[in-house]
């Protein structure tokens, strides 16, 4: 089985693209779809209550606002899948690249992780980027090109190592690899935000840069 895993905050308008898109591109596996309401203020919560009615897909409600990576974990906790792949909500990272990082998974690959080509994101975004994915692979010695893309694919043990860790501000892309044997990264293409704004405003940024710090620093330790 693979599992989906996506967390939503705010994206009742992203929300009707993403089932009509997703859904058909999944129908030839057997899958789950996790989705996790991270504290969304909007009708996001009904509209993937509504959801529910499909077998496949099952909702978790955090009960508040505790960041992307934190609801993913949740995500994970919940997870029947033997490859377990995590996705935005926005459509940035189209679901019809899923059949590769599915491909790769089949291939022996326990962390599937991607780059964006041609990212669709402001200059201060890429550039801040750019900087952070140095500093990141100079702390933990990996060479990973884009930490930040989270269209990415785990397998079952790879998962399961990552929920042992005592979290608390993790950053997901960086503790798989510590936790992978045989990591790949592959290039994904990547649009604009359709439908909204980031959810991230700029002191959630930097919420974000120390939690990928915090734990490059485990890492490394
Ligand atoms: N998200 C979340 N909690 C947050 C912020 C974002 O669950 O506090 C979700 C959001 O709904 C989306 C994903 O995380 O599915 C990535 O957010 P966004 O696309 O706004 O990030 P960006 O593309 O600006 O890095
Ligand atoms: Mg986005």
């Amino acid at each position: 089985m693979i599992s989906i895993v996506i967390p939503v905050y705010n994206e009742e308008q992203s929300l009707p693209s993403l089932f009509s898109r997703l859904i058909p591109v999944m129908k030839d596996y057997n899958h789950e779809i996790i989705f996790i309401n991270d504290g969304s203020k909007d009708e996001s919560l009904s509209m993937l209550r509504e959801q529910e009615k499909n077998s496949c897909v099952h909702v978790i409600d955090m009960g508040g606002n505790f960041g992307q990576h934190e609801a993913i974990m949740k995500g994970f906790e919940n997870a029947k899948g033997s490859l377990i792949i995590t996705m935005d909500a926005d459509l940035q990272n189209p679901p019809e690249e899923i059949p590769r990082l599915i491909e790769q998974f089949r291939l022996g690959h326990d962390a599937i992780g991607t780059v964006r080509m041609k990212r669709k994101d402001t200059f201060f975004r890429r550039y801040a980027s750019r900087i952070v994915n140095r500093i990141t692979n100079l702390i933990t010695g990996f060479q990973i090109s884009d930490y930040g893309c989270m269209l990415r694919g785990y397998s079952r043990e790879v998962v399961e190592r990552m929920l042992k860790v005592k979290r608390n501000d993790i950053f997901i892309p960086a503790l798989a690899q510590k936790f992978s044997h045989n990591p790949v990264e592959i290039e994904i293409s990547h649009s604009e935000r359709e439908y909204g704004e980031s959810k991230y405003s700029f002191l959630k940024l930097i919420r974000l840069f120390m939690s990928l710090m915090k734990t490059a620093y485990m890492i490394r330790r």
